[in-house]
């Protein structure tokens, strides 16, 4: 089946069992033993990292609400689990918990979500990392290289990496792909070598801005000792949250299509335009320099980044949007923009920001579901608006 099938109907096989056409929404935190062996029983499983025999026992180990959008997942994923957190930063604090089993230290490349830097530069699970470019992970790796780390397409940039390259250099290393920006839909790392695929969950799955989440996509082993990480840590998600995520994952092609289609338009005309001194989108010529689009990427997808030409007006210039909102995040149904050196990536010291391409006047947009001439229209409108907004000669 295709993607688009998958996603509506993925994590329903046994509606017509229970006799059910929507989800059931399980908000139990505790459920009845009815058979005590059975029960306990039913608890080694999961404290072993499988599914429930039967009864859930607590919902810290199992949730049917949140398994659902977990087996609808690891689906579109071609994964044989997934395992969903509270958040995109829980799910990743637990593939370092469990990397952390097998060694103490990570290979990581810039850029990638500034607060997924800020976690792994901080040292605060007790893992190393020494930073990495996709051409120098080899060199990188120690006897104690637990996970090599890699985000693409990278935020803020968009920058693609091509993930086969990266596994055949990680060698035995498992490799993790924080893959939220590109979705299942553009992107399905573990068909590429990968061994984890990360998603916050908050952004395109969710789809609509009113749901924080993480999920961890992979096979077996990895699946298991995650589900183990969050019976022990608790990062779990709330079935409310897994019910809106399976919800949204039916409209979830859809959204990523359309998005794309007006990512592909606004960067075309940014590049025109004399107060943007450079695009950064997978979509236009020179912005895919390894051929990824087509190859690893079904699109470029529907996030860019862009430079003033004139760095000190961004602030005056996001002030001046309407429609377009000033705000953080990105995978909603709207529009939103963000200087990422003063927000998401503010935690990253500058000097690495700027080393990973992320200048003081760089802006991030998430394009949604509007009209892409409505768009346009604020854009230009706040681009004109300051006559110190000058052109200067444009780099490519
Ligand atoms: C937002 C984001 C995260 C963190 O996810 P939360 O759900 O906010 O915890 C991780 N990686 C990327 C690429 C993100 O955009």
């Amino acid at each position: 089946m295709r993607i688009e099938t998958i996603a509506g109907h993925a994590g329903r096989e046994d509606f017509g069992m229970l006799g059910v056409h929507a989800p059931p929404l399980d908000l139990s935190t505790t459920y009845p033993v009815l058979d005590a062996e059975q029960a306990t029983a039913s608890l080694e499983a999961m404290a072993a990292g499988g599914p429930p025999k039967g009864n859930p026992v607590y919902a810290r180990l199992h949730n049917p609400t949140v398994a659902r959008f977990e087996a609808a997942l690891a689906r579109l994923e071609g994964a044989e689990g997934a395992v969903a957190f509270g958040s995109g930063m829980a799910a990743l604090t637990a593939c370092l918990l469990g990397a952390r089993q097998v060694g103490g230290h990570v290979v990581a490349v810039r850029p990638m979500y500034g607060s997924s830097d800020h976690l792994l530069a901080s040292g605060l699970l007790g893992i190393a990392v020494t930073w990495a470019t996709p051409a120098t992970i080899r060199a990188a790796i120690r006897p104690d290289t637990a996970l090599v780390f890699i985000e693409t397409p990278a935020n803020p940039t968009a920058a693609l990496t091509d993930i086969e390259a990266v596994v055949a250099q990680a060698g035995p290393v498992p490799v993790l792909v924080d893959s939220t920006f590109a979705t299942p839909v553009l992107q399905q790392p573990l068909r590429h070598g990968a061994a984890l695929v990360l998603h916050s969950a908050t952004k395109f799955l969710g789809g609509h801005g009113d749901v924080i989440a993480g999920v961890v996509a992979a096979n077996g082993e990895w699946a298991s000792k995650l589900r183990q990480v969050r019976l022990l840590t608790g990062g779990l998600l709330h079935p409310l949250a897994g019910y809106l995520l399976h919800r949204g994952l039916t409209t979830l092609p859809l959204r990523v299509e359309r998005a794309q289609t007006s990512a592909q338009i606004l960067a075309s005309r940014l590049a025109e335009h004399p107060a943007v001194a450079r695009v950064h989108y997978p979509g236009l010529p020179g912005g895919d320099p390894n051929h990824l689009v087509g190859r690893q990427m079904a699109g470029p997808g529907s996030v860019l980044a862009f430079d003033l030409a004139n760095p000190d007006q961004a602030d005056d210039f996001l002030a001046e949007l309407t429609l377009v909102t000033h705000a953080v995040s990105l995978g909603s149904t709207d529009t939103l923009i963000q200087r990422p050196a003063a927000l998401t990536h503010h935690i990253v010291p500058a000097e690495d920001r700027e080393a990973a391409g992320i200048g003081p006047g760089l802006l991030r947009i998430s394009v949604g579901l509007e009209h892409p001439d409505d768009l346009w229209a604020d854009l230009v409108r706040a681009l004109r608006h300051h006559p110190a907004i000058t052109a200067r000669p444009r780099a490519s």
